[in-house]
């Protein structure tokens, strides 16, 4: 791998690092004296060139989501940072609040100057106590610096940040879940379009991005967009924190930029996989697609690879798989985790998630045919596409992965000498 600056986690074992005395001792702030130079439509296009993708899941175009903004409403603009981090098997911004918060806060800065925003708000997981008590504490030393408040250093932009502690629920993490989370109303998601950034916050335009998205902009502005894009891949520049957990021997995060063979990856950091061979990965987050030990052959880590393989890069935190692993088992916590986490609102996923979990349980009970192996097919079928927000799909893509790739990990529950009968002749 070339060399590389770390730009997210250079901080991490720098004593003191997460004060603002050791932040602006390691280069923190040093982008906000160019920011303040260029026009906010500057800002945008350079986030725009560099092609930073949104870290949160989606990997839509930061720059391009910050476009969307309508400048003339006459109402407050608003940036909302998702810090949730909720999705199971990911697990680097809440190192990266906890380590570094005034780069997020740096990297918010930025934000809202490129959006004309003067208002920002922090939405952490309610579990991330240390974390918000960091973030409290760095708040407190950058606006007595006047990095935050009124006419910060001199520019004449004024902004405001507040931390908003979540309660626990997954679908606050979805965008629009977290809005009304953030409004003090449940976090059901809301019905798009229209989109926050048109209609967000308080009905006002917004924007909601990653803990790791905004850190990534302070280095963007600071070397420009050309350098980032000429690290990691031309459809995934720059670097990422990329995890690792599940039957590895070193389960931990690194950042690096994208682009490594995901196998180099497994075997060098995460120094193989522990308990037998390899048999799955489910390379970002539980709501992707599940990939077998021989697609991960020639993955990469990017955004293009996932893709090309029939997944998704999602947070780029891989769970790890052995041999020995029952996937029938394992698609049962994301049927009950999902069905646990449905905000009701909508009747495939409402009625959808619960109802794989139920047929996955009878089939682990011994109690199934192959008509429920089916069955479960055909209701992630009417689950995907068809709701308010992802959650539905979430569930319904790893139903059919892992029943498509490790059919026979969910046969040999089934009641013996049963086959499928088309429901016509039955
Ligand atoms: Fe709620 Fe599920 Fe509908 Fe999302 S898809 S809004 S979680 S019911």
């Amino acid at each position: 791998m070339a060399d590389f600056e770390p730009q997210l986690t250079k901080r991490f074992n720098v004593k003191d690092g997460h004060t603002l005395k050791g932040y602006l001792a390691t280069g923190g702030y040093e982008s906000l004296k160019k920011l303040f130079t260029m026009k906010p439509t500057e800002v945008i296009e350079e986030v725009k060139a560099s092609n930073l993708k949104g870290r949160g899941g989606a990997g839509f175009p930061t720059g391009m989501k910050w476009s969307f903004v309508p400048q003339n409403t006459g109402k407050p603009i608003y940036l909302a940072v998702n810090a949730d981090e909720g999705e199971p098997g990911t697990f680097t911004d809440r190192y990266m609040l906890f380590n570094d918060p005034h780069l997020l806060l740096e990297g918010i800065i930025c934000a809202c100057f490129a959006i004309n925003s003067h208002t920002a708000y922090i939405y952490v997981r309610g579990e991330f106590y240390e974390q918000i008590q960091r973030l409290n504490a760095a708040i407190d030393e950058a606006k007595k610096a006047n990095y935050l408040g009124k006419n910060i250093q001199g520019s004449g932009f004024d902004l405001e940040i507040y931390v908003h502690r979540g309660a626990g629920a997954y679908i606050c993490g979805e965008e629009t879940g977290l809005l009304e989370s953030l409004e003090g109303k449940p976090g059901k998601p809301r019905i798009k379009p229209p989109f926050p950034a048109v209609v967000g916050l308080f009905g006002c335009p917004t924007i909601i991005n990653n803990v790791k998205t905004l850190c990534s902009v302070p280095w963007i502005i600071a070397n420009g967009a050309k350098a980032y894009a000429a690290l990691g891949t031309q459809e995934s520049p720059g670097t990422h924190v990329f995890g690792l957990s599940g039957h590895v021997n070193q389960t931990g995060y690194w950042e690096m930029p994208f682009g490594m063979p995901f196998m180099d990856f497994l075997n060098n950091y995460g120094k193989g996989v522990k308990g037998g061979k390899l048999k799955a990965v489910i390379p970002g987050g539980s709501s992707c697609p599940v990939l077998t030990a021989q697609e991960c052959e020639d993955l990469t880590l990017s955004y293009e690879s996932m893709k090309a393989h029939g997944t998704m890069f999602g947070t780029g935190c891989g769970i790890i798989m052995n041999e020995h692993t029952d996937m029938a088992k394992v698609l049962k916590n994301l049927t009950h985790f999902y069905s646990h986490e449905s905000c009701g609102q909508c009747t495939p996923c409402r009625e959808g998630t619960a109802w794989e979990d139920r047929l996955l349980k009878k089939i682990l009970n011994g109690e199934a045919t192959a008509k429920e192996l089916d069955l479960m097919l055909e209701v992630a079928d009417n689950m995907e596409g068809k709701t308010i927000c992802v959650l539905s799909s979430a569930l319904a893509m790893p139903v059919r992965s892992f029943l498509k790739k490790f059919r026979g990990d969910f046969e040999k529950y089934l009641v013996k000498n049963t086959v499928a009968v088309p429901e016509k002749v039955q």
